[in-house]
């Protein structure tokens, strides 16, 4: 079964989430996708404006009325956050308490079937730092990869924003600099998907301003979280 892990801050869920995982969804066949909101990020320069729980209960209320969507506890305040593994190249980079994606999969995985295909959903702009990220290696060898692109990003910028030792060879990337970031990228050690068909213009950080500013919240939000967002009072300031 084809299985896809989508993390984030979700502060909050937003319709470019929801679109992504759709596309997602459909392109690799994916009979199941696990939502996972981040106890601590370690990517992001700002901690979450929400709470674990609101950001949690959000994402569920996002999710609700999709079959194949899961909203996921596994990076939940408690759950094993372990330290960083081994003296890996970023291991230096390392943020105490963070939940780091490998040591989520490698928990996911416990719980999955050796047939099981596992596909890590992202954004194209969380992909280009993707090589910073923990056991970044790893991550390729444990997961394909579906990412969600813009327009203007071009193939050579997905396959240079891998690790070190997963990138071609400038040689074999220049004409990659010509093609737009669409279709599959699959290299030895990686292998990519890549959706050009996610068109949300949204990000939490607009919604989170949009919601201090009394502005609506129109279209981007689900009504049943524009509703939570509402009735706890979140993101007032
Ligand atoms: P913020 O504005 O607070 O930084 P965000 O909107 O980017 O948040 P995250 O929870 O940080 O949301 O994102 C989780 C994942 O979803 C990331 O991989 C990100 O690239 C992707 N993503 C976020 N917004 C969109 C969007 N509009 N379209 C496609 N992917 C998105």
């Amino acid at each position: 079964m084809n299985i896809g892990l989508f993390g984030g801050t979700f502060d909050p869920i937003h319709s470019g989430h929801i679109a992504l995982a759709c596309a997602a969804r459909e392109r690799c066949e994916l009979r199941r996708i696990y939502f996972v909101p981040a106890n601590i990020p370690p990517h992001k320069e700002r901690p979450p404006v929400a709470s674990y729980f609101d950001r949690y209960a959000m994402v569920a209320l996002a999710t609700r009325e999709e079959n194949a969507f899961l909203p996921s506890l596994l990076e939940a305040p408690g759950a094993i956050a372990a330290p960083p593994r081994g003296k890996g190249k970023h291991s230096d980079q390392a943020v105490a308490g963070a939940n780091y994606t490998i040591d989520t999969i490698r928990r996911l995985k416990q719980t999955l079937k050796k047939s099981d295909r596992l596909f890590l959903l992202i954004g194209i702009d969380a992909f280009k730092e993707i090589s910073s990220w923990h056991e970044a290696e790893t991550l390729f060898q444990e997961c394909e990869f579906i990412v969600a692109s813009r327009p203007g990003y071009s193939l050579a910028d997905v396959a240079n924003s891998l690790p070190e030792s997963l990138r071609p060879a400038p040689a074999v990337t220049k004409p990659f600099a010509r093609q737009p970031a669409k279709g599959d990228l699959v290299l030895k050690g990686a292998t990519v998907h890549l959706l050009d068909n996610v068109h949300q213009p949204v990000s939490a950080t607009a919604i989170r301003e949009a919601v201090a500013a009394k502005r609506p919240l129109r279209k981007f939000v689900d009504p049943a979280v524009a509703e939570y967002i509402k009735k706890l009072a979140l993101y007032r300031q």
